[in-house]
């Protein structure tokens, strides 16, 4: 179901962010190409953004900050951003604020413009038509939950539910397309996951394609997200995953600072 699309789609409205530095395709496109991908190199990923970030409020701590301080009590001795300042009369306590106000504020701001060009590249890209995304749908949420959720207002398990109907069983889950069901349930892992199909697919195409709802026009909606190995968005996941990643670790950062200078 892409842009132009056809099928359907997968777990909720996750929302992941991103940063700047555009690194090479991947090469591997299958199905465990894109798993090992994610797997292997989130932690190096990780370690960049940390220091990226870490550089930028470097760029904003004051120098020379505890030369003329008449704070008796201060017997701190790395001067890091996670250092335990005084609370008053502090340049440095002055700046872990400066710094969380940033991160929270401005930063955050660059990370959300950077996740929508990631999105908006989306449109270079054309659905083919395959249908994966219509027969076989995964959510973390079971039917009654995803009916609940609709009832209480939530649009994306509003339009799941006008849909998507269960799959009988993990079984006939697993007929609809074999590998991409493995690989969905070695990234899940323990979690529970419930599958569905939609009944308007005909063939490989929407027989209602121009009332389908927005979660069949804007699939895939993450581009961290494991996709049908058939979908042709593949190559617009693969050209931004790197980035997408880098963004997914500098909010999950943010978060880290928050909890730690807040
Ligand atoms: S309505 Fe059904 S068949 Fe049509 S695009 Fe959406 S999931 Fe696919
Ligand atoms: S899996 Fe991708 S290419 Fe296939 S119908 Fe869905 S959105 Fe289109």
């Amino acid at each position: 179901m892409g842009s132009s699309g056809n099928g359907g789609k997968a777990s909720s409205s996750e929302n992941l962010f991103i940063n700047g530095i555009h690194k090479e395709t991947p090469k591997d496109n299958s199905l465990k190409g894109q798993y090992n991908d994610l797997k292997n190199n989130y932690e190096q990923i990780f370690i960049e953004a940390a220091e990226s970030i870490r550089k930028e409020l470097d760029t904003i701590k004051p120098e020379n900050a505890c030369a003329n301080c008449s704070n008796k009590n201060c017997n701190v001795e790395k001067k890091d951003i996670f250092a335990p300042y005084p609370a008053s009369g502090c340049k440095l306590r002055d700046w872990q604020m400066q710094a969380l106000t940033y991160l929270t504020g401005d930063y955050r701001q660059k990370l959300k413009a950077e996740y929508k060009a990631i999105m908006d590249k989306k449109s270079e890209y054309e659905c083919n038509k395959c249908g994966a995304c219509c027969k076989l749908a995964v959510s973390e949420y079971s039917y009654e939950q995803l009916k609940q959720r609709a009832m209480r207002g939530d649009k994306y398990s509003s339009d799941f539910v006008s849909v998507f109907v269960p799959i009988a069983s993990e079984e006939a889950a697993k007929s609809v397309n074999p590998e991409y069901f493995e690989l969905l349930n070695i990234l899940v892992q323990d979690d529970k996951i419930y599958y569905y199909h939609c009944p308007k697919v005909d063939g490989n195409l929407c027989s209602i394609y121009e009332q389908r709802p927005d979660i069949c026009k804007d699939f895939p909606h993450n581009p961290l997200k494991l996709l049908p190995k058939e979908c042709s968005f593949n190559e617009w996941k693969n050209s931004v995953s790197h980035h997408a990643m880098l963004l997914k670790a500098k909010v999950d950062i943010i978060n880290f600072y928050k909890q730690k200078l807040g």
